[in-house]
């Protein structure tokens, strides 16, 4: 489990959001405009790796998905930052697991200077500490960087890339940085729900996706069912790999005694008549209180594996 830029920015506003992205991401309800935003930003990143010309592309996909092979990213980046390619877009870079990509990269005769794309009029504070992120795992890699920007979106839509010099700031989280990602990576790993009550952190700087889940008076039973949602998920993509046998999907195979247990508990029962009386969040995601779905997915797993 690694610490990417969003997921330190999460955690810094709060532990648990951290937390429950990565064990309960089934309760996270992601609002429809925020949604629209994000798609505009991916739009309006992909128009600004012509900005300065020719360039090459890090991305790489896992085979026969659209899940990054951030590993792969990786490789390919540090083969053109040898070669010495002129620009890099969506370049990509670990330290001891931590990752970060960059939007775009271009050499100087130093280094490189780095610009961070995003689709607002002004630069916000949390852009800077992005970058500041970015720079950090970056001079980690032993990268030389020279100049930071944060392209924002400028009136004239013929040339709408407008690059901000961000470098003093955004260099000068190095420190704050490297004072919480350690404790974040630590944190994200327990097995155990951090105890963060909520408070303004819940929407500053911005509004959280688990509100409904932490302002519930159900939250030990909706914790269980998220839990048991993300096994019946990774259940579902380890089987949907073509071809996927015994050994690929022993990796997944806790999940499925634990998803078991879980069919068969008093838990499983109460959930399942809670849902029926209409007494869980419409918000909700659910698939394992559907009986057929869940025991589909049981069965076809026993039948892969050679249990049955
Ligand atoms: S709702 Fe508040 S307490 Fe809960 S994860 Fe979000 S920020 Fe943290």
């Amino acid at each position: 489990m690694a610490i990417s830029k969003t997921d330190f920015m999460r955690g810094m506003q709060c532990p648990k959001m951290l937390w429950l992205d990565k064990h309960r991401p089934a309760l996270k309800v992601i609002p429809e405009e925020t949604r629209r935003k994000l798609d505009a930003g991916t739009d309006f990143g992909d128009r600004a790796m012509g900005m300065f010309g020719p360039y090459e592309e890090m991305t790489v996909y896992r085979p026969g998905t659209r899940i990054p092979d951030t590993a792969a990213m990786v490789r390919r980046t540090l083969e053109h930052l040898e070669a010495g390619t002129p620009v890099i877009c969506e370049a990509a870079f670990s330290n001891y697991n931590n990752y970060c990509a960059v939007d775009i990269l271009r050499k100087t005769e130093s280094g490189y200077d780095f610009y961070e794309v995003k689709n607002s009029p002004k630069v916000d504070p949390q852009f800077v500490r992005d970058a500041g992120f970015q720079y950090y795992i970056m001079a980690r890699c032993k990268v030389k960087i020279g100049k930071i920007f944060i392209v924002i979106h400028g009136p004239d839509e013929e040339d709408p890339f407008v690059p901000v010099d961000v470098t003093k700031e955004a260099k000068g989280y190095y420190r704050w940085i490297n004072d919480n990602i350690w404790d974040l990576n630590r944190m994200q790993k327990q097995g155990e729900e951090p105890e963060t009550e909520p408070g303004d952190r819940c929407s500053d700087p911005y509004e959280c996706w688990y509100y409904g889940y932490c302002h519930s008076p159900r939250r030990e039973q909706l914790s269980r069912i998220a839990r048991n949602e993300t096994h019946l998920n990774a259940l579902r993509r380890a089987l949907s790999r073509p071809g996927a046998g015994p050994q690929e999907l022993s990796s997944v195979r806790e999940r499925a005694e634990a998803l078991s247990r879980y069919l068969e508990s008093e838990d499983w029962k109460q959930d399942f008549a809670d849902d029926e009386a209409g007494l869980l969040p419409g918000w909700l995601r659910r698939g394992v209180l559907s009986e057929d779905g869940i025991y589909n997915v049981l069965e076809e797993y026993g039948e892969r594996m050679g249990m049955r």
